[in-house]
């Protein structure tokens, strides 16, 4: 029981096992610094950062050592004082090699930040706003690393008149939002205060889900002097609660339409972490140099909610949590549900890092595939109201325009019909292959038309 009553949500969806206690209620401890970090160039969506430092060079903690490389790209700072040992290609968490910045640690080091504060927000036209948020290397914090200040850019033909601040942290395991929002609720606030004195809506919600009933409790405490523009909405625990879709339609009862966006129907959906970022960029003058990460599952000792310097190896985060309990364990970054599978801990921990799920191998189910035997478990889950099991079938197939007359464009990857399908159809490996594929074709069919042209 939840203790909250006409709590809200959307329909379909599915109850995975939460598993938040292994760390909901630890409070946020500080990764101490460690000898070496490596910063990816390519750590959030969009064009790389472009490096302003040179190998050799001495940077301080906060120091810009990279610049936005286009609008849709953000900078990147030093999460340390120390030198650039190389500037070359390292592994990232997709697998890939990205052109990196290696930072040796100064061993005095200190928590000083060399950034200074970007100036009173009051006082800045909105693209002076946008341009210091870009500065900051701000992203969006819950997972998809969207440069932050694109996201906070209404389109001129475009207006927002609701703001939905996300701490719904749906994912099992996943503790790091709720952390935010218990240990650091007046950056929450202060971030909503500023971004809407750009955004200018007419309303702020914070929608968290009623499984963190002390998030909710001290965001409304601190919000009793306020007046009404701001509010705590709980609402059921139910995945995907936290897709910014499902959020419009349980806060709102509004649904946004088939490959629309929130803002098209007058509403932008911010993660809580990325906001009470914003407010430490122009209070303080830290940029996104740190981050909340979830360490947590049965195969890691110590489960912890720690803030970890960007760049800092996996291994070490694990080494400074007790180390793992197995030699057989499944790593994923992110949740169970659309986290990614990991085969190393030799990578750094990035801007979009959320949380790191270690568990013990007997934990990972490995099921054999069956037919589909048309219970329909898949499509009463699908918070899209997409038809999973037929999607299947054609991807079995190859049929990717049928996919696409069928929308699987509109399917975000939540997972929910693999979830439930007693068969262990991979479902959703297959539809992110078949929006891959339809991806790819459009942007040839895109290129043969300009080269017509
Ligand atoms: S089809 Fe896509 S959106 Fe629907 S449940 Fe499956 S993964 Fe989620
Ligand atoms: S849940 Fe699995 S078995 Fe059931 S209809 Fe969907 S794909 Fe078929």
């Amino acid at each position: 029981m939840s203790g909250f009553s006409n709590i809200a949500t959307f329909k379909h969806g599915v109850h995975p096992e939460e598993f938040k206690s292994f760390t909901d209620k630890l409070a946020i401890e500080r990764m101490p610094f460690v000898e070496d970090y490596i910063l990816p160039l390519g750590q959030h969506i969009g064009a790389p950062s472009v490096p302003l430092v040179k190998k050799g060079q001495s940077v301080k903690r906060g120091q810009m050592i990279a610049n936005a490389g286009g609008f849709v790209s953000v900078a990147l700072h030093s999460p340390v004082d120390g030198k650039v040992q190389a500037i070359e290609l390292a592994e990232t968490l997709t697998g890939k090699m990205v052109q990196s910045i290696k930072i040796k640690t100064d061993p005095y080091s200190s928590q000083l930040l060399s950034s200074s504060n970007p100036g009173d927000y009051r006082n800045m036209e909105l693209d002076e706003f946008i341009k210091s948020v870009q500065s900051s290397g701000l992203v969006g914090l819950g997972g998809a690393a969207f440069p932050a200040h694109v996201k906070f850019k209404i389109p001129e033909d475009k207006s927002c008149k609701i703001m939905i601040l996300n701490g719904c942290e749906c994912e099992p395991f996943l503790t790091s939002d709720h952390r935010v929002m218990a240990e650091y609720p007046e950056d929450l606030i202060n971030g909503a205060k500023i971004l809407n004195h750009f955004v200018k809506a007419e309303k702020i919600y914070i929608g968290i889900e009623s499984n963190k009933p002390d998030a909710i409790a001290i965001l409304n405490k601190k919000l009793e002097n306020e007046s009404d523009w701001i509010e705590v909405v709980p609402l059921e625990v139910k995945y995907p609660q936290g897709a910014e879709k499902m959020l419009v339609t349980a806060i709102l009862n509004k649904e946004v339409p088939s490959g629309k966006l929130p803002l098209d129907v007058e509403v932008l959906v911010s993660n809580v972490s990325s906001i009470a970022a914003l407010s430490q960029w122009f209070e303080t003058g830290k940029p996104l140099i740190e981050r909340v990460v979830t360490i947590t599952g049965n195969a890691i000792k110590r489960p912890a909610n720690m803030m970890v310097p960007i760049g800092t190896s996996m291994r070490e985060v694990v080494n400074y949590c007790g180390g793992l309990n197995t030699e057989n364990y499944r790593m994923l970054l992110g949740g169970p549900m659309m986290g990614m599978v990991q085969r190393t801990l030799d990578i750094p921990i990035v801007k979009g890092t959320s949380g790191l799920l270690l568990l013990t191998e007997d934990n990972v189910s490995t099921m054999d595939e069956y037919s589909c035997i048309r219970c329909g478990r898949c499509v009463e889950a699908c918070p899209m109201f997409l038809n999973p099991s037929v999607l299947g079938m054609q991807a079995k197939k190859g049929l990717w325009e049928d996919m696409k007359d069928n929308y699987v464009m509109d399917c975000f990857e939540c997972g929910s019909c693999s979830f439930v399908c007693p068969s262990h159809i991979p479902l959703v490996q297959s539809f992110r292959v078949a929006k891959g594929i339809l991806r790819e074709q459009k942007a040839k069919k895109a290129l043969n038309n300009k080269g017509n042209e």
